[in-house]
């Protein structure tokens, strides 16, 4: 009888111990991957916009929910001053091999436009960006100045202190850096800066990551002409996705 319990005491013992031994042993394989789920998607979502279209829409509507103050729907934006190439369409060009580049790097890509004849305002291309829960908002612009010696290239971000989405900043300000340095990498550009305003209705809008990027001065008459190639062209879009992978630690 004595020996019976003895032998039946050490199978229990050996059935919980090979239980505990399994379980360890799935927890070690699942946990660091539900971990790791969480730190990193299997895609991300980028919305892209061209600055600017066809025709610029002078109506009026408020600079961010529920302000006072308004701004055109969409200005005109610049002109190349040898080129003559008009602003907006640049904006394209470059956004259309940003969204090639960043598929092509496994990205889910949302375009706010691809052709230059449309009419959507600001405010509108930032809720396209926030229907489709972007994890980055991309506004591609070229920058225009009454003195033509000012080069250069620059990102924008919202203030830490703005006051429809200040919470966005650290990760604005995050994607505002990388993007600048994926750029300024890549082309070897070194006159750049990141600008912090509350004065962009598409910024101010938005409810996800954003940031506009001035690519350069389409005023000055030699970054004019360098926008203008196509070897330079696929720089920047490559350099504005190598920052996103960055943003993203891919
Ligand atoms: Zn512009």
């Amino acid at each position: 009888m004595e020996e019976k319990q003895k032998k039946s005491n050490g199978k229990t013992i050996l059935c919980v111990a090979v239980v505990l031994i399994l379980l360890a042993a799935v927890a070690a394989i699942l946990v660091p991957k539900l971990l790791n789920k969480e730190e990193q998607k299997d895609t991300y979502v980028v919305a892209i916009d061209a600055g600017h279209q066809a025709h610029a829409n002078h109506d009026q509507e408020p600079v961010g929910p529920g302000a006072d103050k308004m701004k055109d729907k969409v200005s005109s934006g610049t002109t190349g001053v040898s080129t003559g190439t008009p602003e907006y369409e640049l904006n394209l060009i470059v956004a259309l091999k940003l969204q090639k580049e960043l598929e092509s790097r496994g990205y889910t890509v949302i375009m706010v436009r691809t052709t230059n004849d449309v009419d959507i305002s600001n405010a509108e291309r930032a809720e396209m960006a926030n229907n489709a829960n972007a994890d980055a908002f991309i506004r591609i612009h070229a920058d225009g100045s009454e003195d033509s010696t000012v080069t250069g290239m620059m990102t924008i971000c919202q203030t830490k202190k703005n006051k429809y989405n200040g919470k966005l900043y650290k990760k604005s300000r995050a994607l505002a850096d990388c993007v600048l340095n994926g750029m300024v990498d890549i082309t070897g550009n070194p006159k750049s800066k990141v600008w912090e305003t509350d004065t962009m209705s598409g910024i101010n809008w938005a409810k996800v990551p954003t940031i506009i990027v001035e690519m350069g001065y389409m005023t000055n008459p030699e970054e004019d002409e360098l926008m203008a190639t196509e070897e330079y062209r696929d720089k920047l879009a490559k350099g504005m996705a190598d920052g996103l992978d960055s943003f993203f630690k891919k």
